[in-house]
Formats: structure tokens, C-alpha cells, sequence
């Protein structure tokens, strides 16, 4: 049987940044990755937005990890000369009910340590951003957009660096939890005797941690899969600054990003599929983003948008249930040594990445 200080399931950002972190730490890592490539799961399916942690509840892992990784994650970038822009948002207020809702915002923001938004009035956005329309707006400095892939590799680099190793086409399909060990088991019948383990499988984390042998089956969320599509912009972009709607429910409306070559794209929507693999746009759901996008941008012509990309975001709670925070669980919370699940790490996970690094490292001294 092989043997392994540390293991990390999952090489998307989160899986990738916590081994960065075990591995400068001075642990032995391996990351087992299924796919052929490091970043092909959610990673690579999503807006490429440094948020700057202003929706979530106040003391959330959401709202601190977020702070705290939109930091780390903008002095990373900029040490390593990784493609980011700092391009500011705009969250917009459409009806005159939304204008209230954008103090409330506001307040939210100052709770989780952002006190850097400023209420515009519909002049003062209009000057920012002559195509847009809207009773006010808040205008967010701190947030931004970054290369996700550039920022993989860069974290593959530092693990390797450090020791670690990045293994591809590495299915797990179970593991057995002892006290002194996991045993993970991978498709190819390969057994990985292990110190430490960390289930960072994204969309397949609970299923997999549902065939961890000795975890409490109490100790694992049921999985909910709300897919995101996005609408891509024929022609060049109205717009230099990320523009977002007051958010909705499941997801945050549809809003306008760039990406680092001025490419505008609309959504992510939010609909409740039940595959993590149904990843095909569905032209058809355009229909509704005209009216939507209207809302802000008027000038928005008929067949401008056309079907991009889908992303699907690993849900720890259903439809019309409340969201749920990131869920971390060590050893103090299941029991197991040397195990950490992550599970629900949706947006703004990508921003919170080299957050959660440090976070997890944490709980394997
Ligand atoms: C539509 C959408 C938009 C988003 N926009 C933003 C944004 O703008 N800003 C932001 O901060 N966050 C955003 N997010 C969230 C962000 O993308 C995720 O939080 C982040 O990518 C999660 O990374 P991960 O490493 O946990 O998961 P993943 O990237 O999904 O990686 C998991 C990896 O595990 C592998 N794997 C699965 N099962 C196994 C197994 N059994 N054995 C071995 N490997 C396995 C997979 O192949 C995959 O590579 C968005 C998410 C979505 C869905």
C-alpha cells in the first residue's frame, strides 16, 4: 500500500489552495485529481470575481473567509503578476422599493468589515456609466476580476515547489476512517494509506464523504445542484465596471462581468437541475435576460446575447430553503481524525480560496 502524509481530493482552486497551504507548512501532500486537468470542475465555470464580501451574514465563514481572501487573493495576484483588475461594481437600483434595499446592502457590508461602498444617485452613476439606468446605485471599489485559470497554475506551482504533487485521472471512489488513518481507495484499485485527508471533491464532495467508512452519516449535507447559465454579449461592452442587480434569493440576479478582455457576459441565472453534469445552456433561457438586463441597460438590442457557458453551484440547501454558510467540518465536529469535508463551497469560494488554505490548515496541526 502507498503511503502519504496528507491528501487532498479535488484539484479546483479550493483543493489546490488548501494543499499550497499544507505543503508550505511543511506536510507531505498529494492532490488526487479524477479529471485529466487541474481546474475543470466548477473552477472553470464561474464569473472570475474577487467579491468583496458584502451579501453575507455578518460572522458567517462566508463573510469572513470572503474579507479575508479577497486580500490575500489581491496581494497574490499582484506579487505573482497573475492577470487581475480591480474594476469596481455597481449594485443597481431599478424600482423605487430597491433604493432602501441598497442602505440595507450598505449596512450589511460595514457589518462584514467592507466599508468602502458609496451610494450614488442616479447622476452620479450615470456619470460612471453613461449606458446605465437607475434610480441609485452602490458603487463597490474593492471588487474585481482575475484569471482562475492563471491563478491554478500558480497554486500548482507553489505545491510543487513545496514538495506536493499533483496526480490526474485519480479517482477516489471510498475511503475506510481509522484512528490512526484513512485508507482512500481510487477507481484503479490503488489503496493510499493516509495521515490526514481533505475532501475538497466540489459537486461530488457529499457523495463521496457518503462513502467514507467510520464518518457518521449525520455529519454529511444532502447536495443540491442550482445551475447558473450565462449569455455572452456580441459586441463590445457598454460597460467598465461590473453592473449587478439588488440580489435575488438563490443567486445574485443577473448581472453583467468582464472578463480581462473586455468580454461582457450576463448571468449566471439560477435553475434547480437534478445532475451536476447537466451543463448545457439552454438558448432558450435567453428569453428571460433580455427583460432582466433591460431593467439596467435599455439600449440592449434583440438576438445580442448568445448562449455561453453553464457553471453548477454545489448547494448544501434546496429550493426555497434558507442558503447555507460554507461548511468546514474537522475532526472536533465529526469525530475523525485527520479528516476535513468541505461542503457548499459555492460563491464566493474562488475569492475565499487562499482563505480557506489557511483555514484548513488549521485544523490538521
Ligand atoms: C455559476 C457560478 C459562478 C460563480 N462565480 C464566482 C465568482 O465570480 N467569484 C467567486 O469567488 N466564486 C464564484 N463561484 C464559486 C466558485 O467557482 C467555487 O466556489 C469554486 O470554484 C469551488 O472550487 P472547488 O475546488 O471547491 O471545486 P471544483 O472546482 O468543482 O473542484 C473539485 C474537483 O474535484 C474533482 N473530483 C470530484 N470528485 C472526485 C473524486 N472522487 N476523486 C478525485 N477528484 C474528484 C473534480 O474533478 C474537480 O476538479 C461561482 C460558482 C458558480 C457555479
Amino acid at each position: 500500500m502507498d503511503e502519504f502524509d496528507c491528501a487532498v481530493i479535488g484539484a479546483g482552486v479550493v483543493g489546490l489552495a488548501v494543499a499550497r497551504a499544507l505543503a508550505q507548512k511543511g506536510r507531505e501532500v498529494i492532490v488526487l485529481e479524477a479529471e485529466g486537468a487541474i481546474g475543470t470542475g466548477t473552477s472553470s465555470r464561474n464569473s472570475e470575481v474577487i467579491h468583496a464580501g458584502i451579501y453575507y451574514p455578518e460572522g458567517s465563514l462566508k463573510a469572513r473567509l470572503c474579507v479575508e481572501g479577497k486580500q490575500l487573493l489581491y496581494d497574490y495576484a499582484t506579487k505573482r503578476g497573475l492577470p487581475h483588475r480591480r474594476c469596481g461594481k455597481l449594485i443597481v437600483a431599478t424600482a423605487p422599493a430597491q433604493v432602501a434595499q441598497l442602505e440595507a446592502i450598505a449596512a450589511k457590508a460595514r457589518a462584514n468589515g467592507v466599508d468602502d461602498l458609496v451610494l450614488l444617485s442616479r447622476e452620479e452613476a450615470r456619470a460612471m456609466e453613461p449606458n446605465l439606468e437607475c434610480l441609485a446605485a452602490l458603487h463597490s471599489p474593492s471588487t474585481g476580476i482575475v484569471d482562475s485559470h492563471a491563478l491554478m497554475l500558480s497554486l500548482q506551482g507553489d505545491l510543487e515547489d513545496a514538495g506536493g504533487v499533483v496526480a490526474l485521472k485519480s479517482a477516489v471512489v471510498r475511503a475506510e476512517c481509522a484512528d490512526d488513518a484513512i485508507v482512500l481507495l481510487a477507481q484503479d484499485g490503488t489503496a493510499l494509506h493516509c495521515n490526514s485527508v481533505v475532501n475538497a471533491a466540489g459537486l461530488a464532495a457529499p457523495a463521496l464523504a457518503r462513502r467514507f467508512e467510520g464518518l457518521p452519516a449525520s455529519a454529511v449535507p444532502s447536495a443540491h445542484f442550482a445551475k447558473g447559465s450565462y449569455f455572452t454579449l456580441a459586441g463590445r461592452a457598454p460597460f467598465s465596471h461590473l453592473i449587478y442587480p439588488v440580489p435575488e434569493a438563490a443567486g445574485l440576479g443577473v448581472h453583467l462581468t468582464l472578463d480581462l478582455g473586455g468580454q461582457a457576459k450576463f448571468g449566471p441565472d439560477v435553475q434547480w437541475v437534478d445532475s451536476p453534469d447537466d451543463l448545457v445552456v439552454d438558448p432558450k433561457r435567453g428569453d428571460g435576460f433580455y427583460a432582466e438586463v433591460r431593467k439596467y441597460w435599455p439600449a440592449l438590442s434583440d438576438g445580442a446575447l448568445i448562449p455561453g457557458y453553464a457553471g453548477i453551484r454545489p448547494k448544501i440547501s434546496g429550493p426555497g430553503e434558507p442558503a447555507r454558510d460554507f461548511l468546514v467540518e474537522g475532526p472536533a465536529t465529526h469525530g475523525v481524525p485527520g479528516l476535513v469535508n468541505l461542503f457548499g463551497i459555492e460563491s464566493p469560494g474562488l475569492t475565499s480560496s487562499l482563505a480557506i488554505g489557511r483555514h484548513v490548515a488549521a485544523l490538521l496541526p
